[in-house]
């Protein structure tokens, strides 16, 4: 008998929050014959339209499940629904990005099925037929391989963190796309509003040149240098790192990564960043990296097509300097 794979993806008014084709290599990736099905669920509010047409681009069957309360993502009440559609068809994995959200969702998902869960998967190797998966532990300072004994296994997989080249070629498969209304439950948990948290003239999405302070700016005041230095660029914004945001320097909106912004500009330029995988897996698709580490070894130089080994508090002044010069 074929193994089912299910994979759950986010929505905000409708649209999908993050990309699903790469969950969907990594899913398929998961069984090496191929000899699996797979369900996409799409909560939402009004998703019937976007479930059609992931499941015409993927080939996959698609369920949207809408609920007025799925405008923004509620993770209490898709714990309640889940479990009864899940376990119509006995999956081996379900899979979903990484995020708090559905941290909350596959930790509920857990216990409700009976199933393993294992959060921030990045990679994974198979041993003796079974998968062994990878996540990282204290920022990023251990990797721990976890192995499970039983099925379903939920999966929070970090975006970003595999390769395109997984997606499996399935365009030309026939999914069936079906609508579950599920109006008549309440969630009890209504969320209000999603707001902006970045200024409108700072969209990382849009930009085409990111300018990004990690902690080796040191302190609040030297983020006057990135911001100097994102002034010589044309359609330029600024970004950090999460611990940059952690420290108030930064607002959340502004945060590049794992668990902020996955950004592909022409050209990032990393201060004072160390290059964890969480960092790195929203910008590593940049067009061009330019790192500026007093630390040689630093592991942004890894993905860098440029390094710069020196204090940014000594280089950026001189790169603000020789740019005014020429402008003048
Ligand atoms: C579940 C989870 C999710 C996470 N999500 C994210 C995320 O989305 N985004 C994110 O960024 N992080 C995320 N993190 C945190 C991540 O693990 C790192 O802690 C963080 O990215 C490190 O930020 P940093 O590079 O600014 O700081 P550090 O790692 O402290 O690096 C600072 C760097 O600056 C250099 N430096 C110091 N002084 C100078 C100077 N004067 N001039 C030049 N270089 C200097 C140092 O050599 C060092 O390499 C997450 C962690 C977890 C556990």
């Amino acid at each position: 008998m074929n193994r089912q794979i299910i994979f759950i993806t986010e929505t905000i008014q409708n649209q999908m929050t993050q990309p699903v084709k790469e969950l969907i290599g990594f899913g398929a990736s998961l069984i090496p014959d191929h000899e699996y099905q797979s369900l996409l669920i799409v909560p939402g509010q009004d998703v019937a339209e976007l479930a059609k047409q992931i499941s015409s681009e993927t080939g996959i069957h698609t369920l949207a499940i809408e609920h007025e309360d799925f405008k923004f993502p509620n993770p209490h009440l898709l714990g309640k629904i889940l479990p009864t559609v899940i376990q119509k068809s006995m999956p081996s994995y379900i899979c979903m990005n990484h995020n708090v959200r559905n941290c909350h969702l596959a930790a509920t998902l857990a216990i409700r099925i009976n199933a393993a869960c294992i959060t921030g998967v990045e990679s994974f190797e198979i041993q003796n037929g079974y998968p062994v998966f990878t996540r990282m532990m204290f920022n990023g300072k251990l990797a721990a391989k976890t192995a499970c004994k039983t099925e379903p296994i939920i999966l929070t997989v970090i975006p970003g963190a595999l390769s395109d080249s997984l997606i499996p070629n399935r365009k030309n498969g026939k999914g069936t796309i079906h609508v579950m209304k599920t109006d008549d439950l309440r969630s009890g948990y209504h969320p209000q509003k999603v707001y902006e948290t970045i200024a409108k003239d700072n969209r990382l999405e849009e930009a085409d040149v990111i300018v990004s302070a990690g902690m080796g700016i040191e302190k609040e005041e030297n983020m006057e240098l990135i911001r100097k230095t994102a002034s010589i660029f044309t359609n330029a914004a600024i970004a950090g790192s999460r611990i940059v945001c952690d420290h108030g320097w930064l607002p959340y909106g502004c945060q590049v990564g794992e668990t902020g912004k996955q950004v592909t500009p022409k050209l990032y330029v990393a201060c004072g960043i160390s290059g964890t995988i969480q960092h790195t897996a929203g910008m590593k698709k940049s067009n061009c990296i330019v790192a500026i580490n007093k630390d040689p070894n630093a592991p942004i130089f890894s993905i860098a097509d440029y390094g710069v080994v020196e204090d940014l508090k000594t280089f950026l002044p001189i790169l603000i300097a020789k740019h005014d010069e020429q402008k003048n």
